[in-house]
């Protein structure tokens, strides 16, 4: 077995079974042999390692929670701990993990027809075929729920569509984007299973960026972009659906946050024992501890506060505030956290070799996607105060 690595003060992985904690150093081994060893090139030249995808598609965690269609069915619990442990090597694999596992085949387990699951769950399970999840626009993100501007128009061929999708991951190579657009005649949103194939799609990849490189996102622009009416959801006929989606999904990030707070403690503290100056190791130094309790006190806050999340999501008692407060605690907590691990390890914290600087960059990323900080304040403060800021 894999040593357990410390970070896991309170040991919360107690929760687990044994089948399930066998599961998770599965990943965690995965993650260490294939993902870790090549990471850091990829991520620098901002690319995809697409061998990783058949070798994660042999693992068939994707859809962890969904019964049926070769889904592993597993509770809520151990999707958040396998995208803990995938974060705590690499966000970017995490967040690619989530948008094809969560986002995408999370829309069509909800809002899809039992043709649209059979089609395209199990190969989906597999990794043979890949998903996005388009609702962002270039001039609309926060403010989906009221401004899309994405149109779609029933015509007797189906649907057509028009309009532009901003930092949709994996659009660049997926074979299926979920495109979220508002009906021109009933004013509400729906979703579609837009193919790589269908005319009028054309995306184009969002280059330099210094966070999540290895996640490919795309600008999506669609014109006159036909799909059949057995390609529409049938279960998405307003926005509540959508953020049925993301409300599954949310609690997910809290728990990538978790991961990437994780990866950059684990490292820094590995180097803290090995580094010497003044002739003693850097980690016998009281300052260099006192930034090594900050982080694991914040990191243990942050790991009771997950599993907590997750068994009130397994309770089917999670709400909207729920998750928006884990999210909002999480990214921020592991925005410091990362801070520190780089701030412990001196120059070589700046450098990708050592396994801290990447973290530092993606933290920023997972801290604004799915809600950025201001959003998921709002929606927390709406449920304590009973007034609604948004506006
Ligand atoms: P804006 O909405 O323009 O916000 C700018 C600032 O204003 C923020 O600080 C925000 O909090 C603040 N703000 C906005 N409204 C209010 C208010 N009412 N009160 C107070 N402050 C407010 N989207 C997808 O659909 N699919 C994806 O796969 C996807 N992947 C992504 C991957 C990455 C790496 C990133 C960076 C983004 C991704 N997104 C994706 C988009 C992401 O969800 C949006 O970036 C996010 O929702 C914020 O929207 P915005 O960037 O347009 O910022």
């Amino acid at each position: 077995p894999l040593p357990e690595p410390n970070p896991d003060f309170y040991e919360l992985s107690d929760k687990l079974t044994a089948e399930q904690r066998a599961l998770q150093l599965k990943v965690r081994e995965f993650m260490e042999t294939e993902v870790a060893p090549i990471v850091n090139e990829y991520w620098l030249r901002d690319e995809f390692p697409f061998e990783l995808i058949p070798k994660m598609g042999d693992l068939g965690l994707a859809g962890v929670t969904f019964e049926g269609y070769g889904c592993p069915n597993l509770p809520y619990m151990m999707e958040g701990v396998l995208a803990m442990e995938m974060a705590r090597v690499d966000a970017s694999i995490a967040t690619f993990f989530g948008v094809q596992s969560g986002l995408s085949m999370g829309s069509i387990y909800l809002c899809g027809s039992e043709e649209q699951k059979q089609e395209w769950l199990p190969k989906m399970n597999r990794m043979e075929k890949i998903g996005a999840f388009g609702l962002t626009e270039p001039e609309v993100g926060s403010g989906a729920a009221g401004g899309l501007t994405t149109t779609c128009k029933q015509t007797a061929d189906g649907w057509v569509l028009n309009g532009q999708k901003k930092w949709i991951g994996n659009a660049t190579f997926a074979d299926v984007i979920i495109i979220w657009a508002r009906d021109v005649d009933s004013g509400e949103v729906k979703g579609f299973l837009v193919r790589k194939e269908n005319p009028g799609v054309h995306v184009e990849k969002i280059k330099g960026k210094m966070a999540l490189r290895i996640v490919q996102n795309g600008l999506i622009t669609l014109k006159d972009c036909i799909v059949e009416e057995k390609d529409r959801l049938p279960h998405a006929n307003s926005f509540k659906d959508t953020a049925n989606v993301l409300r599954m999904t949310r609690a997910g990030v809290a728990w990538m946050a978790v991961g990437c707070a994780r990866g950059a403690y684990e490292n820094a503290l590995e180097y803290t024992k090995t580094r010497k100056q003044f002739g003693k190791p850097i980690a016998s130094f009281q300052l260099i501890q006192n930034h090594l309790v900050e982080m694991i006190s914040n990191l243990t806050a942050m790991q009771t506060l997950v599993y907590r999340l997750s068994e009130l999501q397994d309770e089917d008692k999670l709400k909207d505030e729920h998750a928006s407060l884990a999210k909002v605690f999480c990214t921020l907590r592991t925005r410091d956290i990362v801070r520190g691990a780089r701030e412990v390890m001196g120059g070589n914290g700046i450098l990708l070799d050592y396994n801290v600087a990447r973290f530092v960059a993606d933290a920023e990323a997972i801290y604004s996607y799915e809600g950025t900080k201001e959003i998921n304040t709002l929606i927390v403060g709406r449920s304590i105060t009973g007034f609604s800021a948004f506006v």
